[in-house]
């Protein structure tokens, strides 16, 4: 059996899923079908939370000097400023969403990638698998029609919203089937005075509309059908732009020269589980949303950072090997639902049909962020800094009247600390002062645990955090043996030998 892990698809998944492995020393083989790179650019948006786990890899500071700074979002009503969200007060490196089209992300992670030393296999095709007990078989079929046959250990489905991976294993998705239409159009707009870095979204009855500034002069467009169907076509063209501008947005904007007018259809879905043995799904393979609040290819992005750390000490032949592949669906699903969620309650806000309503809504819009924590909520959870994972496996028991953040929340950047997760093996970090109780757990599990202690995040507390950044367990500095128990039960002991695979 081959060692390379095969990663289906080069999308912005599988690239950092790519990345992610190889870094950490997983073997990998990254295919993708097309023979050349989309310039067509999907998602513009990457979130404060995504800039950090991809500055990990070293692709941070490559996308932000190809990006653009955005500080704020705008909620509109008509011509009325309902609430404006700065995100300048999120607790990041990066306090600002980067507008970089998809296209350019994914440019930056392919270089990133071939940085390491990984080549994506172009016009190279997923045709059959087969899912084993102690391997995968698959084969691939490459652009001049010759097949290749392999076994890997693992399979990893990164293959897009069609996927053939999620297909194939026959996995049903949670909740029913949400369908919705939708236009983008790349455009010039005339008497659109928003500036540059901030972004105008409105609420409408009739759907979502949203402009963003991608240059001087040209704008996105962005808006939800549903209730356009009816009276214009489906076909993109200028008029139906300039109708959904009239209707929904600020007046007086008018649309020209356009350089990409199309539509889509969303199929919403949440696969019931992101694994099946030795076959894994991440990104739109697994979950699909809808464009508002922008979060698809971040949230995929975030799957495959959960997901290589803890296949990488697999390999290093951690005892506690299938409770941490499973806590990656319960996971990421789990985000996933709660994300799908949360769109929901905002779509519904802003789709108020009853005018009194709407003048209520709009009121207690006003009100609402008006309130600086109001505020920070909702920048927090557009740049998901405030996703985390509290419901999952791997958290220790939470001792509620500790400071700080608990198991299974972000631990936020400490001021002139390194990244967590950095280097060539998924270790984890132990924050609080030195002791002769540290000072044995760091000999105890050198293989997991960075070998130089953090600085406390507050005093008397120890505090052990995921090589993704996310708590795994907190105590106090005399309950130290509890943290022994947690690397012992919860990962299975220090890291030896992949034997066990
Ligand atoms: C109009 C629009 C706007 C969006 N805006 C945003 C936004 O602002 N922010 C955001 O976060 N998200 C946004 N999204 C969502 C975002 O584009 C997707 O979530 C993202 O592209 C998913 O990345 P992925 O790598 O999972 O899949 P994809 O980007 O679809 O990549 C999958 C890759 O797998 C390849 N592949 C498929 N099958 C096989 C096979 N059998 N063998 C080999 N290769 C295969 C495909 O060719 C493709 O290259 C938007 C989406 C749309 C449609």
């Amino acid at each position: 059996m081959s060692e390379q892990v095969l990663i289906v698809g080069a999308g912005p998944v599988g690239l950092t899923m790519a990345t992610e492995l190889r870094r950490y020393g997983v073997p990998v083989r990254i295919i993708e079908k097309t023979t050349q790179r989309t310039d067509q650019s999907r998602a513009l948006f990457l979130w404060s939370r995504t800039l950090e786990l991809l500055d990990r890899l070293g692709a941070g500071e490559a996308l932000v000097a190809a990006g653009r700074k955005v500080e704020a979002v705008n909620i509109l009503s008509g011509s009325k400023r309902i609430g404006r969200v700065d995100f300048a007060d999120i607790e990041s490196a990066h306090p600002y969403a980067l507008m970089l089209p998809q296209a350019e992300t994914e440019r930056v992670l392919e270089e990133n990638l071939a940085a390491h030393g990984v080549k994506v296999e172009r016009g190279t095709e997923l045709v059959t698998f087969t899912n084993g007990d102690n391997a995968v078989s698959a084969t691939l079929r490459r652009a001049d029609g010759t097949e290749e046959t392999l076994t890997a250990p693992w399979l990893i489905g990164c293959d897009g919203g069609g996927s053939f991976v999620r297909k194939t294993l026959g996995l049903s998705s949670t909740g029913p089937a949400q369908q919705s239409d939708w236009l983008i159009a790349d455009v010039h707009l005339a008497g659109f005075d928003f500036p540059p870095t901030e972004l105008a979204s409105f609420w409408h009855e009739d759907g979502f509309l949203a402009i963003f500034t991608l240059a001087p002069g040209r704008h996105r467009v962005i808006a939800d059908l549903r209730h356009a169907q009816g009276v214009a076509p489906l076909e993109a063209d200028l008029d139906l732009v300039q109708y959904i501008l009239h209707k929904r947005g600020p007046g007086g904007v008018i649309a020209s020269a356009p350089s990409w007018l199309s539509t889509f259809r969303i199929h919403e879905r949440n696969v019931t589980n992101y694994r099946a043995g030795r076959v894994f799904l991440a990104g739109d393979a697994a979950h699909v949303h809808n464009p508002v609040g922008a979060q698809g290819m971040n949230m995929g992005i975030h799957d495959a950072v959960n997901l290589a750390w803890k296949l990488a000490l697999v390999r290093q032949g951690v005892a506690n090997a299938e409770a941490l592949l499973e806590s990656y669906n319960v996971e990421r699903h789990a985000v996933a639902e709660h994300l799908v969620a949360e769109i929901g309650r905002a779509s519904a806000i802003s789709l108020i049909k009853i005018p009194s309503a709407q003048f209520a809504r709009n009121l207690l819009g006003n009100i609402f962020f008006g309130l600086a924590p109001a505020r920070r909520a909702v920048a927090e959870t557009l740049s998901e800094v405030s996703l985390g994972y509290r419901d999952s496996p791997l958290n220790a028991e939470e001792d509620h009247a500790l400071p700080g953040p608990g198991p299974g929340e972000r631990l936020p950047p400490q001021p002139g600390q390194p990244p967590l997760g950095m280097g060539d093996s998924p270790r984890f970090a132990l924050f609080g002062a030195p002791g002769p109780g540290v000072d044995a757990l760091q000999v105890k599990y050198a293989g997991l645990l960075e070998p130089d202690l953090r600085p406390p995040v507050s005093p008397r507390c120890l505090w052990l955090v995921r090589p993704d950044g996310y708590v795994a367990a907190e105590v106090l500095e005399e309950d130290v043996h509890q943290l022994d128990d947690y690397l012992y039960r919860y990962i299975g002991g220090d890291a030896t030998t992949a034997a066990s695979l």
